[in-house]
């Protein structure tokens, strides 16, 4: 296994960095970096001139509008936006629904949702999670029943991930009550605007509006919306599972978090001197940095496994565990750096409304970001279940 890029990926590194650095508008760089809250406009402006080059969608086949990067490419271009502070491009759409449908859809539905997925025509979002099926996902109760050339659909979404933007949703049915829990559910495709959907908001521990309930109520969804087989639609939405982690270790953004977390320890002060040469705190740094760097490597090795076509296995769920430990850690260090200048909570600033914050501009969303991430070990399959996986799949316990 050959750990190092080759010249050839390193051209490709510059090629990227000159685009961003072309591209990447100041406003939208400068929220990322200072940890503002994005809004609708930003995800999208940013998606259209990612679009515009080309390269919105790189894990696509090139038939539908993919790049034909390699994996490395793809692992470079993701480096690189993150080294930037891109917004992100939204997975919901590009990397979820988009290979459910590229594997499993019809043409008419290839034809309809692809381009617009990849122009951002239509904001997706992701309708797994209910109350009460959630890690046992499979016990979803949202019911789709037969009438016609419809489905009515009843039931409840929730924790729906800026749902209250979408035009159209992916979702879970249950089309079969009586089979195995399995074998009785569908993949549909809900358009958002249809009577009988109420989308509530559900405000975080940061308070932000990030996620929603999602409420349907006799809501009729033509049959030509139904992805592939009735009741196979738990094939899809596994399928579709094992694009979700991909990426999740998210290793270019904690390396861009450390380097702000090392600034921002050098402009704090402890006992008259920058917080970044006290022992213990320089310690704690560099153990982090240390379980980054380690990260960077076991990415590199699942990368270089599947560019020799092996699909990453049980290896997605190392990344996603120790990826998220690591992000969820930066994030406590800020907030110990900051100490008492983390305190203002000053949602004017954070949203843009205020050219600075009450104290410290940088210290300001420090707190918030920490509430925000402590989402990461819970979603994408959280870490305990991503550890039961470990267990029986690696150390085969
Ligand atoms: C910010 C955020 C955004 C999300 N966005 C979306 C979205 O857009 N669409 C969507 O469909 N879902 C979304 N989710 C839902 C997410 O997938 C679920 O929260 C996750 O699967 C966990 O399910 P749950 O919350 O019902 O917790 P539960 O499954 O009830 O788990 C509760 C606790 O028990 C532990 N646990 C459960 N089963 C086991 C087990 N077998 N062994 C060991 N421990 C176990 C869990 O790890 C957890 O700590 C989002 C969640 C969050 C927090």
């Amino acid at each position: 296994m050959d750990l190092n890029y080759a010249p050839e990926d390193l051209a490709f590194r510059d090629t990227v960095r000159s685009w961003i650095a072309a591209n990447l508008p100041a406003d939208l760089q400068q929220k990322v970096l200072n940890h503002k809250r994005l809004v609708r406009d930003d995800y999208v402006r940013w998606h259209r001139i990612v679009h515009r080059q080309g390269w919105v969608a790189p894990n696509w086949p090139v038939e539908y509008g993919g790049t034909g990067w390699s994996k490395v490419q793809q692992h470079i271009w993701e480096e690189e936006c993150a080294r930037a502070g891109t917004p992100p491009i939204l997975p919901f759409g590009v990397n979820m629904v988009a290979p459910v449908l590229i594997a499993f859809g019809s043409d008419a539905q290839k034809r309809h949702y692809l381009p617009r997925i990849l122009s951002c025509e239509d904001w997706w979002c992701q309708g797994y999670s209910e109350p009460g099926a959630g890690s046992d996902l499979a016990s979803l109760k949202t019911r789709a029943q037969r009438d016609g050339d419809h489905y009515i659909v009843n039931g409840q979404k929730t924790w729906t991930t800026l749902g209250q933007h979408a035009d159209m949703m992916f979702c879970l049915v249950r089309t079969d009550a009586d089979a195995r829990k399995q074998e009785g559910i569908s993949f549909l495709l809900i358009d958002m605007k249809s009577p009988g959907i109420t989308v509530r908001p559900i405000i975080t521990l940061d308070e932000d509006h990030e996620v929603n309930e999602v409420f349907f109520d006799n809501v009729r969804v033509p049959v030509a919306n139904l992805v592939g087989e009735e009741n196979r639609g738990w094939t899809y939405a596994k399928y579709l599972l094992g694009h979700e982690r991909t990426g999740i270790a998210a290793v270019g953004r904690s390396k861009r978090e450390l380097a702000f977390l090392k600034g921002f320890a050098a402009r704090m002060q402890k006992d008259g001197r920058p917080l970044i040469f006290d022992p213990l705190f320089s310690a704690k740094v560099a153990a982090l940095e240390i379980e980054l760097m380690a990260l960077e490597v076991t990415v590199l090795r699942v990368i270089s496994q599947e560019a020799r076509r092996k699909a990453p296995g049980p290896e997605a769920s190392m990344l996603k565990v120790k990826g998220t430990e690591v992000q969820q850690r930066i994030t406590e260090l800020m907030v110990e750096a900051a100490g008492p200048l983390a305190l203002p909570f000053d949602v004017a600033f954070l949203e843009g409304e205020a050219a600075h914050s009450s104290a410290d501009d940088d210290a300001a969303p420090l707190l918030p970001y920490y509430f925000n991430y402590r989402k990461t070990s819970i979603y994408g399959g959280s870490n305990e279940i991503q550890k039961n996986i470990i267990t029986q799949m690696i150390l085969g316990l």
